[in-house]
């Protein structure tokens, strides 16, 4: 049977609305660095998280230990899914990491058996609905990124993970992702956290959006605008400035430091 499509063509899965995600005392160690430090979070199932903070912050190995990738050194990570079953997390990186030899639509059905519909249904949404039978090397950036999206979304992930997913896009086709992104999630509420150095993406898309600093939440920000037209809002524009100034000269900094 065909999936049942709602205006972005994304198939429903009308009993998911996204994992929950509690943090206590997560702590990550490599040799005697502690790059994460007794980090305590909650995220309510479907909303939108943005974590920002300086290179080697952590945000990386965070969506790690989410994604049960890794293992943290010291307290727990625990994700409570919509039913009985564990929630499923997908990731999504900077690196679209499709496979060369295989056609788009071969590639969003990676590991996946007989859903070529949903398949379809699924690079319709991400605007390639044309482009099922292309090798990822004739595919644009953008598009090869619409690819690892609708592969991730093939599997109604209750959480999704998105480490950097638009870094390597130029600014016109990020901002054209981040509005798909978002059109998305509005339909199919599931939960989001998205790594991201760009504080304007952030704020644009998140419903909260933390600063890691020092191993630890340096900063909570609930971004309670309309969504649709956030660029731009004098909140989001003063937001932004506040963040990049936190980011560029961490409150963290040590006192003295130069
Ligand atoms: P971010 O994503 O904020 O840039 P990361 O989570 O990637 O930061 O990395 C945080 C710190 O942990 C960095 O200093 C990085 O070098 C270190 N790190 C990450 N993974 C490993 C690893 N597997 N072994 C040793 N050090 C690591």
């Amino acid at each position: 049977m065909a999936p049942q499509l709602p205006p972005s063509g994304v198939p429903v899965t009308p009993d998911r609305a996204g994992a929950r995600l509690s943090l206590e005392g997560v702590g990550r160690r490599y040799g005697d660095r502690w790059v994460l430090k007794d980090l305590d979070l909650e995220v309510e199932p479907g909303s939108f998280v943005s974590f920002l903070g300086p290179s080697g912050a952590g945000k990386s190995t965070l969506l790690r230990i989410v994604a049960g990738l890794e293992q943290p050194s010291s307290g727990t990570a625990r994700l409570h899914g919509s039913g009985p079953r564990p929630p499923m997390a997908r990731m999504m990186f900077q690196e679209d990491r499709l496979l060369p030899w295989r056609s788009a639509e071969d590639n969003v059905l990676l590991g996946v058996r007989g859903r070529r519909e949903e398949a379809r249904a699924l690079l319709d949404a991400v605007g390639l609905a044309d482009r099922g039978d292309a090798w990822p090397s004739a595919l644009s950036g953008g598009q090869r990124q619409r690819v690892a999206l609708a592969r991730a979304l093939l599997h109604h992930p209750e959480l999704l993970l998105l480490d950097e997913p638009f870094g390597a896009l130029d600014a016109i086709t990020r901002i054209a992702m981040q509005r798909l992104l978002e059109r998305m999630w509005l339909d199919q509420p599931r939960t989001v956290l998205l790594v991201t150095h760009d504080v304007e993406e952030a704020l644009v898309l998140s419903d909260r959006v933390l600063v890691l600093a020092d191993g630890s939440v340096g900063r909570d920000l609930s971004i309670d605008l309309p969504r649709g037209d956030r660029r731009g809002h004098p909140r989001l524009v003063s937001w932004k400035e506040e963040l990049l100034s936190d980011l560029v000269e961490p409150a963290s900094a040590a006192p003295g430091a130069a």
